[in-house]
């Protein structure tokens, strides 16, 4: 069966989430469903109904290997020839196939499908999702991005417990829910949806261009109300596996530096936000500029505790933050003064917190040989067949197809071939296809956040709802600082999701800290 060339890191992140995951018969299960994607005149000629339509397409294909495109209407039949080729930028090996055969269907628009595939509807208006199983939920006619592009996120995921439902624990479809981005509220019957106009993001920063950060940029590119500066700042390249899960990646971006993705989308579209890519680590960002910094706004999408809690510490007025974990995504906003957490507070290490060498020396199956391991991710030693055959050997896969490591530091080892999924790819699933080795438990654990790959539609919503709340920042409608919304996509959409945060038990977070309260409203307090 054709998988997609990435397919190892789809594995890798569908066995953080699924239960009893066994590698092949994920394979099977996916080639077992077609995901027909169904859409008509009022999804192409809109803005909303394009947006939704291009980013299901586009998060789809990453994920099944068959998808099946049906314009319902003479234009949107029109439209079918560019998401087939939008389909194979992103996975050349997929199999486009006719809606005859599809298992699961999303439909864009106003038209109901005679389909008798399970089918969600999905929608917008403005600010507003509508996610529906009865029957189509429209698009809107505004020109933002932001409830269209979420929409995609929703309807890919009920997809994906539609397809994996005997592995997922609760995860029934959602029947019926519209939420405004605002509020947040599902409970809301009248969400709040404003009119928006020109909307300047001022000087912002945007730190982690990585599955989150596209999410945000994908959307934010399309929003042509939207200008200002933003600042994108990663320093790395795409990889191989990226484009498992990152939206503005296509199969031949390897090498391609992040930040320079973000800049050509926002070129593509015309966008009046000027981006600016830093090809840096946030350290060395902060580093090239003089001290005082002055940061008005940071958009975190970064996925180490470590490196959120830097952001926080060069002491930005202002700070929205978006996170994937196995169990859920979301947002949360700070501000460094008053009650509610600063982004430190929510990352503090607890003490029990592993290091690198336990994690790696761990996913590797050498525990207990971890000032070893220190020493090799330290000095950037070459490993050499000896240390590879034991790693072989302890996780019980086969030597051969590790021994191209030989020679690589062992920290490309672990980036490559534990996080990347080739060793998950090599291990022989166990007869109750429970017990994967030792990295799949480990990548189940929460805990243990070396090799937690969320799906692509996972990281993408956060991105949108990091998208979300940076334009409501800049408009003054964002929602109370001192929270965080918590989604979790696997999951029927839940009915409270914000709540408050609160400073850091201990009293030892910086922002519980006299001195540097007194830089920040150094720093942030005009006279
Ligand atoms: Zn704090």
């Amino acid at each position: 069966m054709p998988l997609a060339p990435y397919f190892d890191k789809i594995a890798l992140s569908a066995a953080t989430v699924l239960r009893g995951f066994d590698r092949n018969n994920f394979a099977v299960a996916l080639d077992q469903h077609v995901i027909a994607i169904m859409f008509d005149d009022r999804a192409t000629l809109t803005a909303e109904g394009r947006i939704s339509l291009e980013l299901t397409v586009n998060v789809c294909s990453r994920l099944y290997p068959k998808i099946a495109l049906q314009g319902l209407e003479r234009r949107a039949t029109q439209l079918v020839p560019q998401m087939e080729a939008l389909s194979r930028a992103i996975n050349p090996n997929i199999e486009l196939v006719p809606t005859s055969a599809a298992t699961e269907c999303i439909v864009v628009g106003d038209t109901r499908t005679k389909a008798t595939a399970t089918t969600i509807y999905v929608g917008s208006d403005g600010w507003i999702v509508r996610v529906s199983q009865d029957g189509p939920v429209g698009c809107g006619s505004t020109s933002n991005p932001l409830g269209a592009a979420a929409a995609a996120c929703f309807g890919a995921a009920n997809i994906f417990r539609a397809v994996f439902s005997d592995q997922l624990q609760g995860a029934t479809l959602d029947r019926y829910f519209q939420i405004s981005l605002i509020d947040f509220d599902p409970e809301n019957s009248r969400p709040h949806n404003p009119w928006i106009e020109d909307i300047t993001l001022g000087e912002a920063h945007l730190v982690g261009a990585g599955a989150v950060g596209n999410g945000a940029l994908w959307t934010l590119a399309r929003f042509p109300e939207v200008q200002g500066t933003l600042h994108v700042i990663d320093g790395e390249r795409v990889d191989a596996t990226n484009p498992q899960r990152y939206v503005l990646a296509k199969y031949r971006d390897e090498g391609t530096w992040k930040g320079v993705l973000a800049k050509r989308e926002f070129s593509r579209f015309e966008s009046r936000v000027e981006i600016h890519p830093h090809h840096m680590r946030w350290g060395n960002y902060l580093a090239s500029h003089a001290e005082p910094w002055q940061i008005e706004y940071a958009a975190v999408a970064l996925d180490s505790a470590r490196d959120r809690i830097a952001v926080q510490a060069a002491l930005p007025a202002k700070v929205v933050n978006a996170w994937t974990q196995a169990g859920d995504l979301g947002i949360s906003r700070h501000e460094f003064l008053g009650n509610g957490a600063c982004l430190a507070c929510l990352y503090l290490p607890d003490g029990a917190t592993k290091n690198e060498d336990q994690l790696v020396a761990q996913a590797i199956g050498l525990t207990g040989r971890e000032m070893e391991v220190r020493k090799l991710l330290y000095t950037g030693d070459p490993i050499g067949s000896d240390l590879l055959q034991q790693i072989a050997a302890a996780l019980e896969v086969p030597l051969e197809p590790l021994l191209p490591f030989s020679g690589c530091p062992l920290r490309s080892f672990y980036t490559e071939a534990i996080c990347g999924g080739i060793v998950l790819s090599l291990q022989v699933p166990s007869n109750n296809g429970a017990k994967n080795a030792s990295v799949c438990a480990t990548a189940k654990n929460p805990s243990w956040r070396g090799t937690e790959v969320p799906m692509v539609f996972q990281s993408a919503l956060a991105g949108v709802l990091l998208a979300s709340v940076m334009v409501a920042d800049a408009a003054g409608l964002s929602g109370p600082v001192g929270t965080k919304t918590v989604i979790d996509l696997l999951k029927p959409l839940g009915t409270s999701l914000t709540i408050p945060t609160a400073k850091h038990p201990s009293g030892r977070c910086i922002c519980q800290d006299a001195d540097y309260q007194r830089v920040f409203r150094d720093r942030h307090t005009s006279e």
